[in-house]
């Protein structure tokens, strides 16, 4: 029974007394994105795991520990997008939107899946919102990102997260960085894990990256690449540097910072909290100059970043963040006796078509039931129907909060002159509380 009752391992359900807090976490990430000229793109949950193995790459723990893989019933290898630039990479080369207007800028906002170790702000289906834009090559674009995120951070009223920025520059400087790298790894390999071995051939900056603590400590005294950035890459990064001190954006750099894959190249990013403990970063970014072009596209310059939305949500209840308060029910049309209970069904589906939120009885409960009912759902305003308000036409509206009442004539006018008050009203009331 308990597989019955029970949520996997690692994945949430969203409850609707939380399903507010979630919409305006997308809401205000939409209405970001949007100021800054990001139009949404969904791509499909699944996709050939050739292209996450190739995307993401293929000495990442994403995808050499993290990946959900099956094969499907004609026996293809799929995967569960654990990320969102592959998919949308991939989604961009296949309907040739690079050869539109350029810069392209794009948006999504998908659950993703890793097979990871469960805990505070580490799930195995999670959320995020990410951002992709193609087509352009200079720093102010790196910042325009970062711009983007450090925008949204502010609307949610979590400001003071830091920001760290690094290059890990372009193929070109990387074969020096590279050389150090593996020199000083290699004079060290009996300490290094399994996993990092097989890095040290492939691509010694991953280990830079690794989880396990003991290569993590000999990480921390490696070369860094900021030493070793050839010219253009040093140039681009003073030029990222200008911009978001042009914008006011406080930053520190943090040479630790890689997404070391080869096609990943030059800005680096994340955004990371004090507060919520070992899972800080809050969102990660990047450029990547090469990945369009080794999956198959026309040579892109792109650069990106994925917030963690559960992430987000921690942080934002760490820091006491607001969130807007839901708006309960507007009006509750309470009812006693067959021929009332219809009127006010009535008068309730009248009222919802002019989109004010009205509830009625449907439980066949007592009128004290019923108000009590109307308390715990929030109505702002109540009325209560019986034979003498229909003999005689007319009903008390209440208002909740005041208890102050106005007569309703129950005839043609009712609608208009209910949504009026208890609609409109109703959200100059709400506003003026916040
Ligand atoms: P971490 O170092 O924490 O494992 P990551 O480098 O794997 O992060 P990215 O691939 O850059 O993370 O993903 C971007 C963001 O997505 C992260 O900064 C984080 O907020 C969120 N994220 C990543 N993995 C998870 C997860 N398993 N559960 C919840 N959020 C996650
Ligand atoms: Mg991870």
């Amino acid at each position: 029974m308990a597989l019955l009752t029970k949520a996997p391992r690692g994945t949430q359900d969203m409850l609707p007394a939380d399903s507010g807090r979630w919409q305006y976490l997308e809401e205000t990430a939409r209405a970001v994105a949007k100021a800054c000229g990001f139009r949404e793109i969904r791509f499909p949950t699944f996709e050939h795991t050739e292209l996450f193995a190739r995307g993401v790459g293929d000495t990442t723990d994403v995808v050499q520990k993290e990946m959900y893989t099956f094969e499907d019933k004609s026996g293809r290898s799929i995967t569960l997008r654990p990320e969102g630039t592959a998919g949308t990479v991939r989604a961009v080369i296949e309907h040739g939107l690079l050869g539109e207007a350029l810069p392209l800028k794009v948006y999504y906002l998908p659950s993703c899946f890793r097979y990871e170790k469960p805990q505070a702000g580490r799930l195995r289906e999670f959320h995020q919102f990410g951002c992709e834009m193609f087509g352009s090559k200079g720093p102010a674009s790196d910042a325009e990102v970062i711009g983007l995120a450090a925008q949204l951070f502010e609307e949610l009223g979590i400001g003071n997260l830091s920001l760290e920025i690094n290059s890990i520059g372009c193929p070109e400087c990387r074969a020096a960085y590279h050389k150090a790298l593996r020199e000083y790894f290699e004079a060290r390999r009996d300490q290094l894990c399994e996993t990092c071995l097989g890095r040290l051939e492939k691509n010694p900056m991953r280990i830079l990256d690794c989880k396990n603590p003991e290569c993590a400590q000999i990480a921390a005294g490696a070369p860094v690449v900021l030493d070793y950035l050839c010219q253009e890459c040093a140039g681009h990064f003073e030029g990222l540097k200008a911009c978001l001190a042009a914008m006011g954006l406080a930053y520190t750099v943090n040479p630790r910072i890689v997404r070391g894959l080869d096609y990943y190249t030059r800005t680096v990013f994340e955004f990371v909290s004090q507060n919520i403990g070992a899972q800080g970063t809050v969102c990660g970014g990047g450029r990547y100059d090469g990945l369009v072009k080794m999956l198959g596209g026309p040579d892109t310059p792109a650069l990106g970043f994925a917030i963690g939305l559960e992430r987000l949500l921690l942080v934002m209840d760490q820091c006491g963040a607001a969130f807007p308060e839901e708006r309960g029910c507007d009006l509750y049309i309470g009812s006693m006796g067959e021929a009332a209970a219809l009127q006010a069904f009535q008068l309730a589906e009248a009222l919802r078509r002019e989109g004010v939120y009205a509830e009625f009885d449907s439980m066949g409960r007592s009128v004290k039931a019923q108000m009590k009912y109307a308390d715990k759902i929030g109505a702002r305003y109540s009325m209560i129907l019986g034979e003498n308000e229909l003999a005689e036409g007319t009903a008390q509206l209440k208002n909740m909060k005041t208890g102050a009442q106005t007569a309703i004539r129950l005839d043609d006018s009712a609608v208009g002159a209910l949504s009026d008050t208890v609609f409109f009203e109703g959200y100059e009331i709400t506003e003026e509380e916040h």
